[in-house]
């Protein structure tokens, strides 16, 4: 088997950061997309991730096939736990097909302890724009909620340009046990409004990106306990890798710059986004819980 750090050499990945002091987990990946993207396999991608610090992750799928796999790792493996759904873009687009869709989604949500959560759903009207791929993701949107409600699973949301919307959605449809909005891209007065709603702020890349001055202000609104990290890989690399593949490996620039924006020492933000992570998907999982060495490289 092919050394991880010579794996990251042949595809021009980015060097493994300095562990953490203690260890994190990734709240949200895609570990299938990230193969198919750069080749970082699934294995070899979580022992990257443990020799820095980063215990595991949550593997979200975002259609079918993609939710199968989910809980196929998951089953495999005990760092990863499993989200299943269609994705609000798929939803819009799967035609007559979507209730069949969501009918599996509905028993993969039944598929025992390794599936902790349901997502990702929610409103996209970033890429889907017409008002009928809106009402189809509504529709979608409150099958998941309902799915999540039954099976007293996390809901993990996706809200691209539409945050009122998904705030009247969630208002209108009986509450999910747990929520998080992944990749939140609100401001601070949304944040207070998912905030005020029990929600976690799960936090990618982009909080990192110069442009972001907003996000870096809601951020700084969050108390410490509502924070979690992902990486939503491959996409959303943190600066100082920034523009090249992610994985749950990278995960540390991003915790690091959340420890100096919240102005809390680097050890109690690790803790801190560990116990949070586990509370927002329903207890702890089968991980180590310190940083696992890779082994030597041949020279
Ligand atoms: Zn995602």
């Amino acid at each position: 088997m092919i050394h991880p750090l010579d794996l990251l050499d042949q595809r021009n990945l980015p060097a493994p950061p300095e562990p953490l002091p203690s260890v994190v987990i990734d709240s949200h990946t895609h570990a299938d997309t990230t193969e198919e993207r750069s080749g970082l396999d699934p294995d070899t991608s979580l022992a990257l991730a443990a020799s820095v610090g980063i215990a595991g992750f949550v593997q979200v799928g975002c259609d079918v096939q993609g939710s199968e796999f989910a809980v196929a790792l998951a089953e495999r493996r005990p760092e990863v736990i499993a989200s299943v759904a269609i994705h609000p873009n798929d939803a819009a687009r799967a035609g007559d097909d979507l209730d069949a869709m969501i009918a599996r989604v509905d028993e993969l949500a039944g598929r025992g302890p390794h599936v902790r959560a349901v997502g990702e759903t929610g409103l996209d009207f970033y890429r889907t724009t017409d008002p009928l791929g809106h009402a189809v993701q509504r529709h979608s949107f409150a099958r998941h909620i309902d799915i999540a409600r039954r099976h007293r699973l996390t809901l993990v949301i996706h809200d691209r340009d539409a945050h009122a919307e998904v705030l009247d959605v969630l208002d209108a449809e009986p509450a999910a046990p747990r929520v998080v909005m992944h990749s939140f891209s609100g401001d601070a007065a949304i944040a207070r409004r998912f905030l005020d709603r029990g929600a976690w702020l799960s936090f990618p890349g982009v909080v990192t990106f110069t442009s972001a001055a907003k996000l870096r202000e809601a951020l700084r609104v969050v108390p410490l306990d509502r924070i979690l990290v992902e990486t939503d890989a491959p996409y959303l690399t943190p600066v100082p890798v920034r523009g090249r593949p992610n994985a749950p490996y990278l995960v540390p620039h991003l915790v690091r710059f959340v420890a100096e924006q919240v102005r809390r020492p680097l050890d109690k933000v690790c803790e801190a986004l560990l116990a949070n992570t586990h509370a927002a998907f329903g207890g702890p999982w089968g991980h180590p819980d310190a940083v696992v060495p890779l082994p030597e490289r041949r020279r």
